[in-house]
């Protein structure tokens, strides 16, 4: 049997993930005998595709949109009691005895992108837009990063409401460190309510708008303070229509990529057994056009 170890990333669509670019520079960079594949696997083949990883000599795989809320009824465990409250996974681990474990490593990569920028959130206003996995994740970053006030402001409200109704049981439960942290207020507005811009700090979109082939994200900036932090989950294209338009009215704006980048670290540690390092040269060759 070959000792090459074998991961990938499932999505539908998957042809715009960079994470095959960004793992196979790392497994280069590291001398690792592995490969690292782009899965295309539709939403009614997701079970199928994930309890045939084992058998397919899978270590492990990363699952982007439309996969991580739904692939957390399929799995047998997460790996914290914190991945299950976020309500998303984003890593799936194929145990040796074939059995699989979620992980959510955009927390992580979330937090790690705005300390990297020098973003403080403490005692702050966040505004998030979406309420789908990659808000959740965010939500609970916010929290512990301990943010006064969170604010969800979604297209369908009623999603925006289940998720300040779970964020609310979840911050009143009590979560060992480095979790206790005071309990953010929560706040849930429709898409087009500018007010929920107003006193914020910090902008987040957590919405699939602004990526190529979709609609950008139409909200007015009026309401944001000029001191406000902008940043974008999307990353294709780096700058958003999002984060143009912040940038023009003299905003710091930081992009997506630095999110994905960071998720990614403990990711490949658990697949490859290497810690990798985010630097300048990975970002330039993610960047590259193949
Ligand atoms: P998701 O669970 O499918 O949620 C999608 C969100 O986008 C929902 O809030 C949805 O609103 C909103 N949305 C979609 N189309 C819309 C439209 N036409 N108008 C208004 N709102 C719309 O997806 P997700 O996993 O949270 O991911 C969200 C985005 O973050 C994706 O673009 C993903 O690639 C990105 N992301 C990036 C990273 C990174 O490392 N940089 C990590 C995670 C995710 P409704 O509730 O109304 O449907």
């Amino acid at each position: 049997m070959s000792k090459t170890k074998k991961a990938g990333v499932m999505g539908w669509p998957i042809e715009h993930s960079l994470s095959p670019r960004l793992h196979s520079y790392w497994l280069n960079e590291y001398e690792i005998d592995g490969s690292y594949e782009r899965l295309p696997v539709a939403p009614e083949k997701l079970k199928d595709a994930l309890h045939d990883l084992s058998s397919q000599g899978f270590c492990g795989v990363n699952l982007t949109v439309p996969h991580k809320e739904a692939a957390l009824k399929i799995i047998d465990r997460t790996n914290q009691p914190i991945t299950a409250h976020i309500g998303a996974v984003n890593t799936i681990l194929v145990e040796t005895d074939g059995t699989l474990t979620g992980v959510n490593t955009d927390l992580f990569g979330f937090t790690q992108n705005l300390l990297t920028h020098d973003v403080v959130v403490e005692d702050k206003i966040v505004t998030i837009i979406g309420a789908g996995g990659a808000a959740r994740a965010a939500a609970v970053a916010l929290y512990d990063m301990e943010a006064k006030e969170i604010r969800i402001m979604n297209r369908t409200l009623e999603r925006a409401s289940a998720l300040a109704e779970q964020l609310n049981a979840f911050f009143d439960l009590f979560v060992p460190a480095p979790f206790h942290r005071k309990k953010p207020l929560i706040k849930v507005f429709s898409f087009d309510d500018g007010t929920a811009l107003e006193g914020a700090g910090l902008l987040v979109n957590a919405t699939s708008l602004g990526l190529k082939g979709q609609p950008p994200l139409d909200i007015a900036l009026d309401p944001l303070p000029k001191s406000a932090v902008v940043t974008d989950m999307v990353y294709v294209p780096l700058m958003t229509d999002l984060l143009v338009r912040a940038d023009e009215r003299g905003h710091k704006v930081i992009d997506g990529l630095g999110m994905l980048l960071y998720q990614a670290v403990p990711v490949f540690e658990l697949f490859f057994g290497v810690e990798p390092k985010v630097t300048t040269a990975l970002r330039t060759h993610v960047l590259a056009k193949s």
